[in-house]
């Protein structure tokens, strides 16, 4: 394998969902839903592979597509693009990585969240780039704006930013938000801000890094349909920001993929339009299940830090005599059939994250309980 590979050989949620599926084991670990998004999304698909969308479409995106993000933007956030400042890409990870490499150059330093989103250390190294973690800690994974300033250097040419926050579940609040800007603008940084998670919050506003003032032209906001819209495998998302900025994650994503799916750009341009009521709910529900899930981890012994947004938990698994995550991850199926996620693959500082680990609630009620009620048994 290239040098590029060395340390991000496979994806810690393939690895675990494969050995979830060879154990017969409850899968709270990988980050998709086991329910349909909305049919009449699923149906524009339909229509749209029947329909005779089946060739390239434009690599900037379908003009529905782009349109539906502008709208989109405006409606939620009041802010104004126009297509040319949207690109459609296969997934958010297409997104991430197009980012990273159009924007970046080898030897530059990215300021990033730790614990961190697996793809993004990956595209960091593609990139030849250099990573500087920023540490969000336990029990409230806040982040410090003294310790976010003394994260750049006159190498830094980016901050890779995530709320809501995978895996913690951390909203950043304005002010966390204002002490991003203040870095960003000091030091004449661009931002990149992964936001998949934008409409799954409870009780928590999620506010668009692009939303504060002097902010817009130096950030590349990334969102997908996959979150919102309970399709993780169409692998459809975006990129938004400044015209230049976008320019520069295009000229990447022409070279990596040229253009994405075509038939459901157009159906997640009818969900994007008409569907805000099922993300709507979605959110509901999922906050009865955060809570179904956190009061049965927490029953089992475990500290639970519940999450604001994000369909995952974070815990702290040593009360339960267990001080590396790891290797309580690698037992759990064989131990109560139940899989989960190690949170130390997301950090550097091993010390931090050792004893974390990460449980989705994207799951049917019943799924949760009886992951629970394995859990209980293997006691
Ligand atoms: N960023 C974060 C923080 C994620 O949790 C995920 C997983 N959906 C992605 C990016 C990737 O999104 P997509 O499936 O749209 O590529
Ligand atoms: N985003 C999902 C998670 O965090 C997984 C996506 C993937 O498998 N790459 O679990």
């Amino acid at each position: 394998p290239a040098q590029r590979l060395t340390g991000v050989g496979s994806t810690i949620f393939a690895e675990m969902s494969a050995l979830a599926v060879r154990t017969g084991s409850v899968n709270l670990g990988q980050g998709f839903p086991d329910e349909d998004g909305p049919a009449e999304v699923i149906e524009a698909a339909v229509a749209a592979l029947r329909g005779g969308r089946n060739q390239y479409p434009p690599g900037h995106g379908t003009p529905e597509l782009l349109d539906a993000v502008v709208a989109h933007q405006r409606r939620h956030y009041g802010l104004e693009l126009d297509r040319s400042q949207v690109v459609a890409t296969t997934g958010a990870t297409e997104a991430i990585a197009a980012a990273l490499l159009g924007l970046v150059d080898p030897g530059d330093e990215v300021v990033v969240l730790e614990p961190y989103y697996d793809s993004y250390v990956a595209m960091i190294q593609f990139a030849g780039a250099v990573r500087r973690p920023v540490t969000l800690r336990a029990p409230d994974f806040r982040l410090d704006a003294a310790e976010l300033a003394a994260a750049v250097t006159d190498r830094t040419r980016l901050i890779l930013l995530n709320t809501p926050h995978n895996p913690t579940g951390t909203v950043l609040t304005r002010s966390e938000l204002e002490a991003v800007a203040a870095v960003a603008i000091e030091h004449d940084l661009v931002v990149v801000t992964d936001e998949v998670y934008e409409h799954l919050t409870y009780d928590h506003e999620h506010v668009p890094l692009a939303t504060l003032p002097g902010m817009f032209e130096r950030t590349v906001t990334i969102s997908s349909a996959g979150k919102t819209f309970s399709v993780t495998g169409w692998k459809v998302g975006w990129a938004s920001g400044p015209a230049d900025l976008v320019a520069s994650v295009e000229g990447a994503k022409n070279w990596l993929s040229y253009a994405s799916g075509a038939p459901l750009q157009p159906a997640v341009a009818v969900a994007l339009n008409e569907h805000d009521a099922f993300h709507q709910a979605l959110a509901k529900d999922l906050r009865e299940k955060r809570d179904r899930l956190c009061a049965g981890l927490s029953t089992l012994g475990m500290q639970v830090y519940e999450p604001a947004g994000t369909y995952f938990v974070t815990t702290d698994v040593s009360a339960l005599g267990h001080a590396d995550g790891r290797a309580f991850c690698a037992a759990l199926p064989e131990l109560a059939g139940v899989v989960a996620i190690p949170s130390q693959v997301f950090y550097d500082d091993l010390d931090e994250g050792r004893h974390l680990v990460r449980w989705a609630f994207c799951k049917q009620r019943e799924v949760i309980d009886e992951g629970l009620r394995r859990l209980g048994a293997a006691d």
